[in-house]
């Protein structure tokens, strides 16, 4: 967390509830809505099945609704068999979802349209700048995690996206103009988030140079569009939530409930990844091992088991409850609160991964 500067900080509160879009007259309340939001670039390992575990879990504990939306479209790091394998994970865990999933590269038209709205209001604006045309400013100092700071070079430059690619000769982004100063979220595991993202970032990228929308932008335009009130996630995105916070003021979308958990890590302290060598779901389940056995462990390294014992989500609802989450990363097979008993797991269903 950036906690560096807390002058002039604002705090964003979520809303009570969800606020129709255009509304006036007063919160509208909606049912509580989740989302498992995975993007199809790899296997799921245990790190998201403990998180998407918790997403469903804080959502139907409350009688919610579930999305299912696959994030896919970075198509050069997308592969359709992950996408398949995604929703057989989900469902093996016992997972289950409201409706259609939402898959992020058939229709492009939402994306376009809150785009659009953005340009037209002055929220946002094209830009020509390469990443090694902001790298190579001097005072472009790297803000981690291999992102750069982005020195405002297109700010006021053009006056529309033909303009800026016929004055250049380039093609453009598009860009979120980011207020100065600390900002904060809440959220209801880590308390308060801040950041000073024009600082660390500066203005958010929404579209990029060869047209594929980032991130920040498709997530907060599907939460809006599927009335998303309840985002729970591992705790490697929570300053995202300063950024989204950002993202929606402009678009006029009211802020979803924040839940940002500790990640698993490994006995070394380090993140599970998508790489080969970290135990996916997927492994798991064409060794036979019976979910119910992973779900009790998970559910037991987040403060809702006393040990692990075989359970189905559905069996969790009831006991269901944030403040019992442990603060710590979930260590596989360490010690104490929080440990993810993985060894126990591999052990009941005979399965021997050494
Ligand atoms: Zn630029």
């Amino acid at each position: 967390m950036r906690c560096a500067r807390r002058l002039g900080a604002s705090v964003v509160e979520p809303h009570a509830r969800w606020r129709a879009a255009g509304s006036t007259t007063g919160p509208v309340v909606l049912p509580p809505t989740g989302r498992l939001a995975p993007s199809p670039t790899g296997r799921l390992h245990l790190g998201h099945g403990r998180s998407f575990l918790l997403a469903w879990l804080q959502a139907r504990s409350e009688g919610g609704r579930v999305w299912l939306r696959l994030e896919d479209l970075d198509r050069s790091r997308v592969r359709a068999a992950y996408a398949e394998q995604i929703r057989v994970d989900l469902e093996w865990l016992g997972l289950d979802w409201d409706g259609e999933p939402l898959v992020q590269s058939a229709d492009e038209g939402p994306y376009a349209a809150a785009l659009e709205a953005l340009l037209r209001a002055g929220h946002a604006y094209p830009c020509v700048c390469s990443r090694s045309d902001i790298a190579a400013r001097v005072d472009a100092p790297h803000a981690g995690d291999g992102e750069l700071h982005y020195p405002g070079t297109c700010r006021g430059r053009f006056d529309s996206m033909e303009a800026a690619e016929r004055a250049t000769g380039r093609p453009a982004g598009v860009r979120l103009l980011v207020p100065a100063g600390v900002h904060s979220v809440v959220d209801g595991v880590l308390g308060e988030v801040h950041e000073d993202t024009a600082e660390v970032t500066g203005d958010l990228l929404l579209l990029r140079r060869d047209r594929v929308y980032s991130y920040h932008f498709a997530v907060v335009v599907d939460d809006g569009r599927q009335g998303v009130t309840e985002v729970l996630r591992g705790d490697d995105l929570a300053t995202s939530a300063v950024r989204q916070a950002h993202l929606q003021g402009a678009l006029g979308l009211a802020h979803p409930h924040w839940a940002h958990v500790p990640l698993v890590v490994d006995r070394e302290g380090r993140r599970l990844a998508k790489r080969a060598g970290d135990l996916g779901l997927g492994e798991l389940r064409e060794r036979g091992v019976d979910p119910r056995f992973l779900v009790g462990a998970l559910a037991a390294s987040a403060g809702l088991l006393e040990r692990a014992e075989p359970v189905a989500p559905r069996e969790l609802l009831g006991s269901f409850d944030l403040a019992r989450l442990p603060r710590a990363p979930a260590v596989i097979d360490g010690e104490g609160p929080g440990a993810v008993p993985l060894a126990t797991v591999l052990r009941a269903a005979g399965v021997d991964l050494v």
